[in-house]
């Protein structure tokens, strides 16, 4: 069993949370609190053109609303930080120093042509477009001349001869070998005195005693890098574990042609988050090979990285949006309703206030919009006519209220619902149910006919539910209405 697990998930502010970032932030979360470990989140902010602020929040936005809380990070704090990569400078100077010191890097001042050219070279022979360590060979005193002279060169990691192929185990994909004559002397300083990502990267990996790497395999091939430099530095390397990527129904990387990908927009969808948290935990992992519903405590109880599959998941909208109907099914009514109540406050029809006043018709509310929506945001067009005047939609007047004896069913049902005595769903079936044999009428027009007076439309939720839930004044008030406009 892993001890002392610490991992990190580190987004780069260039968007917001998409659902490929997210699922790396529930598998790191899930796994440091299967392990009674620490969740670090770091910023990836070293991009300064593509980086901003407003990203780095609504990053934390979607993480908080998913419930993915961080033991360190930005607003959490930690002994570990800064947690911006733009604000730990000085510490990947420090970094430079020691790989210097430990004589694993060297700057080179070859110029862009220069490198070009041995490229192309390279390439025409058919061998790695390697670097030739042209700079690794320059005597020491001519280094120092050229440094102090202020000529223009990057850092580049010195490959330590003989190193071999270079192997580790991932946890995901197993042994992983990449050959010595691909491994290439780096850049790991920019000539503008700018680290790169493969060093920072460990810098703060190792800086912040990171164990487990569990990030997307479009990292993959950085990794062989980014091992260089835990062995440079003397410091221990953690496990890799490399999750495939996410897929479109269409077999392509997961992106913005597929429809919505970021958290967010999932949010303002109607998506509740224990949902989106199940249904992201499986792209790519699983309990076993039937478990598809499970809430996060499950989820924390039984995750583990020897259950990442190796092959790409594929992002299903219609199943999400399928598992999203069942947890809104599955809620505690009470729940329910304070999840409800702002997506009607959103809509203009009601506000928190009604819950503390109406709680108890909310509740009977509940089962009729549970039972027929997927997404928060079906409900308030489904229930509107509860809560503001109506207006009779064409094709209904057409195909209902103009139909012979729409008028005569009007009349009685009007009659009926002041005749009610116990205002219930049950007590008003009753009644309604009584009008087509007596004034032989076909039940089917006496129903749809009450149901357009009501609601303004021939498809709705339940009937009898909702002239109980209007009330009786305005549910007469309503059928009369209807009846003089016919
Ligand atoms: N900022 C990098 C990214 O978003 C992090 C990669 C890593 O986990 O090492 O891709």
């Amino acid at each position: 069993m892993p001890e002392n697990v610490r991992v990190r998930f580190a987004p780069s502010p260039t968007g917001h949370l998409h659902i490929g970032g997210a699922r790396t932030a529930v598998y790191n979360w899930a796994f440091a609190r299967r392990y009674g470990g620490q969740f670090i989140l770091r910023i990836d902010d070293t991009d300064p053109e593509r980086s901003t602020q407003e990203n780095t929040e609504a990053i934390m936005r979607a993480m908080r609303w998913l419930g993915l809380d961080w033991d360190e990070g930005p607003e959490a704090g930690g002994s570990s930080g800064p947690y911006l990569q733009s604000e730990r400078g000085p510490l990947y100077r420090d970094g430079l120093l020691r790989m210097i010191e430990a004589g694993a890097a060297y700057p080179c001042f070859c110029s862009t042509e220069e490198l070009e050219a041995q490229r192309e070279a390279a390439r025409a022979e058919g061998g790695y477009a390697t670097y030739d360590r042209a700079c690794r060979q320059l005597a020491k005193d001519e280094v120092k001349a050229r440094l102090d002279a202020g000529e223009a060169h990057v850092w580049r990691l010195a490959v330590p001869e003989g190193r071999g192929d270079i192997m580790f185990t991932d946890a995901v994909r197993g042994p992983v070998s990449f050959p010595a004559e691909a491994m290439d002397d780096y850049i790991i300083v920019r000539s503008d005195g700018t680290p790169t990502y493969n060093f920072v990267t460990v810098l703060d990996d190792a800086g912040m005693g990171i164990t487990h790497v569990i990030r997307g395999d479009d990292h993959l091939a950085n990794t062989p890098r980014q091992i260089l430099v835990y062995e440079a530095l003397g410091e221990p390397v953690p496990t890799f574990a490399h999750m495939s990527m996410i897929w479109g129904s269409d077999g392509k990387r997961l992106s913005k042609r597929h429809g919505a990908t970021s958290v967010e927009a999932y949010r303002d969808m109607g998506y509740l988050p224990d949902a989106l948290i199940n249904y992201i935990a499986l792209l790519g992992w699983s309990i076993d090979d039937k478990t598809t519903l499970f809430d996060r405590a499950t989820l924390v109880e039984k995750f583990a990285l020897d259950r990442i599959s190796k092959n790409p998941a594929i992002f299903d909208p219609d199943k999400l949006e399928w598992m999203n109907g069942v947890y809104i099914r599955d809620m505690p009514p009470q729940a329910f309703v304070h999840q409800m109540v702002p997506w009607l406050d959103a809509a203009g029809l009601a506000s928190a206030d009604d819950i503390a006043d109406r709680n108890d018709w909310f509740l009977a509310l509940t089962p009729l919009v549970t039972e027929r929506v997927k997404r928060m945001d079906e409900i308030a067009p489904m229930v509107r006519f509860l809560f503001e005047d109506i207006e009779i939609d064409d094709t209904a007047r057409e195909k209902v209220l103009a139909k012979e004896g729409a008028g005569e069913a009007l009349r009685a049902a009007a009659d009926a619902l002041r005749a009610v005595e116990d205002w219930n769903p049950a007590a008003i079936e009753a009644a309604i149910r009584d009008i087509p044999p007596a004034l032989d009428l076909k039940p089917k027009l006496v129903f749809q006919a009450v149901r357009v007076a009501i609601t303004g439309s021939a498809v709705s939720p339940p009937l009898f539910e909702s002239v109980a839930l209007l009330g009786r004044e305005r549910s007469v008030e309503r059928v009369e209405a209807a009846l003089a406009s016919i």
